[in-house]
């Protein structure tokens, strides 16, 4: 029997020191007033000092330049990264390159990993996913309409696509197209890579969202416009038609990383909160006094608990089972997680006050992010559904009209189970 929540203690030391850079050299970059190009500069030697720290793409196996760690250690990690909207660029994580270095990863071919993976891990090259397109539902990805047609060795793509997050600054895009359209269908999609200088590939714009500021150095969601787009047939990642499987190899562990950076986040305001109630008084007594805001604490600290304590269990059964046996537990976390990351976050603007909801604090700006979380990667919705049909999977209907649990059916069979002991004990009496 093993059952332990203790953490190594030289893993517990490279924890130690992410967490003093974070605070030191990271959270500093979130309040600069300068151009991508500055910014740039700013971040190279932190990157070269986590690369010399061994902590550069902890995502990727250790033949890639990754460290190997499982998702239990990188969850930790990305907690920890994840308090700052900078941190995962520092560490050589940041979404999309992430997962998309990861398909390519385990999925590309020798010439595929030379010329996109290799200088993508190297921070010379970066990316977008492309899937979602404005006129089919994201959340039903079955109903994917770009296509890509074989010509000769050239696959031809034609579609819309929108929200590919990174898209204007990527050199790449990664896009889901239906190939196989006579197939089944979760078997009908591709992965194709596309090099974004390709004729045909109209990148229109950043569409202007509630994240608003931070989608500066073009760090936005675009939309994208494929009209007749040729890319060699060799630019097929993996197999034809098996785009879901690559789709669910990439959101898997994802989820875990979004989850635990979203605790990060959470464990920021959720300081912030306190520290306020600690410092503003008002009538007669200082906030902490006040029992709601105990109430606030006390929820917040127990959602972030068992927010935390899902996460890492997931990430403890992709580590030791698979990320398909884990599918459940990535479910859970991903809506429960983001309702946490949004409530926490709330309950710190709202004991702050006005100046909660001004931009003279990070909050305003978390809490926009936030709602997105409950979006992407599949809304709460679906991944609700996918929980509860999971869960009802391992249940049957009682027979008859009454519930399994229904008192005066169970009191009769019991009358008859013990029926030889009820009988002795009333002729004893
Ligand atoms: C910040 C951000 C970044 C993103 N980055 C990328 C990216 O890099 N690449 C990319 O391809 N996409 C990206 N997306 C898109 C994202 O994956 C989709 O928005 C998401 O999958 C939902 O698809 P949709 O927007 O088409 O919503 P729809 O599918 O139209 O769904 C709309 C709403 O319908 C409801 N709904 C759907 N299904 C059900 C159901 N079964 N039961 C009940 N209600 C339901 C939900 O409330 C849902 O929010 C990003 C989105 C955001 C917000």
């Amino acid at each position: 029997m093993s059952w332990d929540f203790s953490t190594e203690p030289e893993f517990e030391k490279k924890l130690e020191w992410m967490r003093r850079f974070m605070h030191d050299e990271v959270y500093p970059l979130e309040v600069l007033d300068i151009d991508e190009r500055g910014f740039m500069r700013a971040i190279r030697p932190l990157q070269e000092e986590v690369k010399r720290q061994k902590l550069w793409a902890t995502h990727l196996p250790p033949e890639l330049g990754g460290q190997g760690y499982g998702q239990v250690k990188l969850g930790l990690m990305h907690e920890i990264e994840g308090a700052s909207v900078w941190g995962p660029i520092v560490f050589g994580n940041q979404a999309p390159d992430s997962g998309n270095s990861e398909i390519l990863a385990q999925f590309g071919t020798d010439e595929q990993k030379k010329r996109w993976l290799y200088p993508l891990l190297d921070g010379k090259l970066r990316s977008a996913f492309s899937m979602t397109e404005p006129n089919t539902a994201g959340s039903d990805p079955t109903l994917l309409s770009t296509t890509a047609d074989l010509e000769g060795d050239e696959w031809v793509i034609n579609g819309h696509k929108w929200f590919t997050s990174n898209g204007m600054i990527a050199d790449f895009l990664i896009a889901m197209v239906v190939t196989e359209p006579e197939a089944d269908s979760y078997e009908r999609a591709s992965m194709i890579i596309v090099p974004a200088d390709t004729p045909g590939l109209k990148r229109l714009r950043n569409i202007p969202t509630l994240g608003g500021e931070h989608e500066r150095f073009g760090y936005g969601h675009s939309e994208i416009v494929y009209e007749n787009v040729r890319v060699p047939s060799a630019n097929v990642l993996g197999e034809r038609g098996q785009g879901f499987l690559i789709a669910q190899a990439r959101l898997g562990p994802g989820r875990i990383h979004h989850c635990m950076r979203w605790l990060g986040q959470a464990r920021r305001a959720f300081d912030m909160l306190c520290e306020r109630a600690l410092q503003r008084e008002a009538f007669g007594k200082k906030l902490a006094s006040h029992q709601t805001i105990q109430n606030w604490i006390a929820d917040s600290a127990a959602e972030m608990q068992a927010a935390r304590l899902m996460t890492l269990h997931a990430a403890w059964v992709i580590d030791t089972q698979g990320a398909s046996a884990a599918r459940k537990e990535i479910s859970l976390i991903k809506f429960f997680g983001a309702k946490v990351l949004h409530d926490v976050i709330d309950r710190a603007i709202q004991i702050h006050g006005s100046l909660g909801f001004s931009a003279d604090l990070p909050l305003e700006e978390m809490y926009r992010h936030a709602r997105a979380a409950r979006i992407y990667d599949g809304p709460d919705e679906v991944h609700r559904v996918s929980v509860a049909r999971q869960i009802l999977a391992g249940y049957q209907a009682p027979k008859g009209t009454w519930p399994r649990e229904h008192i005066p059916t169970r009191r009769e069979a019991a009358r008859r189970k013990f029926a030889a002991l009820l009988e002795a004990a009333t002729t004893d009496a």
